[in-house]
């Protein structure tokens, strides 16, 4: 597989997984919602059973505690001996009632006649209960009306009211009530009544209690005012006139219709959430029980369940990715190595002939060229030190210059001649690449060859035909430049030695064969010439065309009376040819190490040998001054 498909596919798998956990934890998300608003309608229910419970506690409590103030002994004694006494008596039993259950806010008897008689006031902050003479008569009120209609065990209750001084006027701080009362008999005839002040604020105790705080619920009279709860200023809309507003009923009417048709239940309006129940304690005083949360509390809420969601999921993704990428890392890696191995074997049966050595240079491996072109195998090469073998004696040298530039360049290549099995030599282009592992470790080399020796072949070709003379087939001028350098350097270095003669060789009176015979026949005289100088001469001398009918002779390892000998057959074989008719003069010296010295020596001797009269041999030696 390909990098970039391998990464489209971890990125597709990827893509993939993401997709599912969104789906999955967005359903996860709807399901949390879900349940968080039943939670919420379950929990709110429970808090609302609560308080109805309680509620029904307390108005039981009332009517018990009701009842037995109206018919206690102390009461009893009272309404037969009403000295003061009895008074007094009555007065503390009333304050220690008031003062031990804390929800009434006084405790009255009132006279057949709507006289108050006895009064006991309860003040819940300070905690105290003390008999007051603040006394009123409410003959002739509805109230009072009320309270004269009562059977004589009848309990009866009566709609929630500001308290009332003595005087009529209302009370400060304002404190609704709501009056409980009961007639009084004594000896089977009704002697008067008694009146108890509810602290109707005492019911938000009752409403707010709940260990989660945003289950505090209202309480909501049957016409839809708020009597507990925290909504403080919301309050007893039906006595405080500037909260008449404030009636559920008219607010939501929707919700209001619907706590109209079933005893409890809940309802979504905006967002917001109602949750009811229908208290019907007191056939008269029928209330409801609400709580309501406010979309921000069910999203705060829902949030919770979310962020641990959140969290879930993020771990989740982070496991994916930590699991995909190492895949990921190991797919590419396991590519390059592929694709390594390709390139190798690309490389072993390519073109190239190729090597694989160890860090040691021990081989390894080789391809088929590598052996058509050494004749070493696998087998041969195994565990050898085979680029030793390949290089000869140079090898020491050669690998370690090698090895200083791989160092430095990480590679490297150079023109090598390698003995092959035979004990032939190839000349190749030596390609030397070293192969690290994915820890940066040298691993092994990649040798590779390639054989150079036609070319090498062509080259030779080419250089020997640039220092050939065309017409004669010997060593031009250049070539005898470059030769007298070197037997110039080899005289001086070897003085001791035999010594080398050079001579300069010119045709006679060329001319006059040109002018005579024309150009061609002086071009054939001049190869004729040239062939003689050849065949005269030993395969150790160099002979050369220096110019149009000149020639030069480097003989090695020839004394002066050799060469003299020598030039002079060839003068001889010249002059006695059949083919041609010339004849020429000839000079020489003996080398040393000044090559324009010794050319000027032998042109000298030739000059002389033109001046005394041609057809003939003459010498300059090194050790005379001529000039
Ligand atoms: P000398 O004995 O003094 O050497 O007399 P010479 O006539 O040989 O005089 P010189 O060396 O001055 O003349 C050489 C002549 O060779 C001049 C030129 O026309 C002729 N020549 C030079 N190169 C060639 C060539 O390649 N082919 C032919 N046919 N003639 C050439
Ligand atoms: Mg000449
Ligand atoms: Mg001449």
């Amino acid at each position: 597989m390909k990098p970039l498909r391998i990464i489209a596919y971890s990125t597709v798998i990827l893509l993939l997984f993401i997709g599912l956990l969104f789906g999955h934890y967005y359903h996860r998300y709807n399901e949390n919602r879900a349940d968080n608003i039943e939670r919420a309608i379950t929990e709110s229910q429970s808090q609302l059973n609560y308080i109805e419970r309680e509620y029904y506690l307390l108005n039981e409590r009332l009517v018990s505690s009701s009842r037995l103030l109206a018919e206690n002994q102390s009461m009893y004694d009272y309404v037969l001996e009403p000295n003061q006494d009895n008074r007094r008596i009555l007065e503390q039993v009333w304050a220690s009632v008031a003062a031990g259950q804390k929800w009434y806010r006084s405790i009255r008897a009132i006279s057949l006649t709507g006289q108050e008689v006895l009064k006991v006031n309860y003040d819940r902050e300070n905690d105290r209960a003390s008999p007051s003479t603040d006394y009123r008569n409410v003959e002739g009120s509805e109230f009072f009306d009320y309270l004269q209609s009562l059977q004589n065990d009848q309990f009866g209750t009566w709609q929630i009211e500001f308290e009332e001084e003595a005087s009529g006027v209302v009370s400060s701080p304002v404190r609704p009530v709501m009056k409980i009362m009961t007639p009084v008999s004594a000896l089977g005839a009704r002697v008067g009544y008694l009146v108890l002040d509810f602290d109707v604020t005492y019911l938000t105790n009752l409403v707010v209690f709940s260990p989660d705080p945003t289950l505090t619920a209202d309480l909501i009279s049957h016409s839809g005012y708020y009597i507990a709860g925290q909504k403080e200023h919301m309050l007893f809309g039906e006595v405080f006139p500037s909260r008449s507003h404030f009636n559920f009923a008219t607010m939501n009417p929707v919700i209001w219709q619907k706590m109209q048709e079933s005893q409890r239940g809940y309802y979504f309006d905006e967002g917001t959430l109602y949750v009811f129940t229908f208290i019907g304690v007191l056939p008269e005083r029928a209330l409801y029980a609400m709580i309501e949360m406010p979309p921000s509390e069910l999203e705060s809420r829902a949030q919770q369940g979310f962020s641990d969601l959140l969290q879930e999921a993020l771990f989740v993704l982070m496991l994916l990715l930590v699991i995909l990428f190492p895949i990921t890392f190991v797919l590419m890696y396991y590519y390059r190595r592929d694709m390594d191995g390709k390139l190798a074997r690309a490389a072993l049966n390519g073109m190239s002939a190729v090597l694989i050595s160890d860090k040691h240079n021990r081989g390894i491996l080789v391809n088929q060229e590598f052996q058509l072109l050494t004749g070493y195998s696998d087998v041969d090469i195994k565990d050898k030190k085979i680029l030793d073998t390949l290089l000869g004696q140079d090898s020491n040298t050669i690998t370690q210059a090698v090895l200083n530039e791989i160092n430095i360049n990480k590679s490297w290549e150079g023109e090598l001649l390698i003995y092959t099995r035979d004990g032939g030599t190839v000349s190749v282009i030596t390609r030397i690449q070293p192969d690290y592992s994915p820890l940066g470790e040298l691993d092994y080399y990649i040798i590779s060859f390639v054989d150079i020796s036609e070319r090498k072949k062509l080259e030779e070709r080419l250089r020997a035909l640039s220092e050939l003379d065309d017409l004669t087939g010997l060593w031009n001028r250049r070539k005898f430049e470059h030769e007298l350098t070197r037997s110039a350097s080899i005289a001086e270095r070897y003085s001791d030695k035999q010594p080398s003669c050079l001579a300069l060789i010119d045709i006679d009176h060329f001319k006059r064969v040109n002018d005579e015979k024309g150009h061609d026949e002086g071009d054939r005289t001049i190869r004729v010439v040239g062939q003689i100088l050849t065949d005269s001469l030993r395969a150790t001398d160099f002979v050369s065309r220096i110019g149009g009918e000149e020639f030069a002779l480097l003989m090695p390892h020839t004394s002066l009376d050799e060469a003299q000998q020598v030039l002079e057959r060839i003068l001889v074989a010249v002059s006695s040819h059949q083919d041609i008719d010339v004849t020429i003069s000839a000079g020489f010296t003996d080398m040393t190490g000044d090559r324009d010295r010794s050319y000027k020596w032998a042109d000298i001797a030739l000059y002389q040998s033109k001046a005394n009269g041609r057809n003939r041999v003459s010498r300059c030696l090194s050790r005379e001054e001529y000039l």
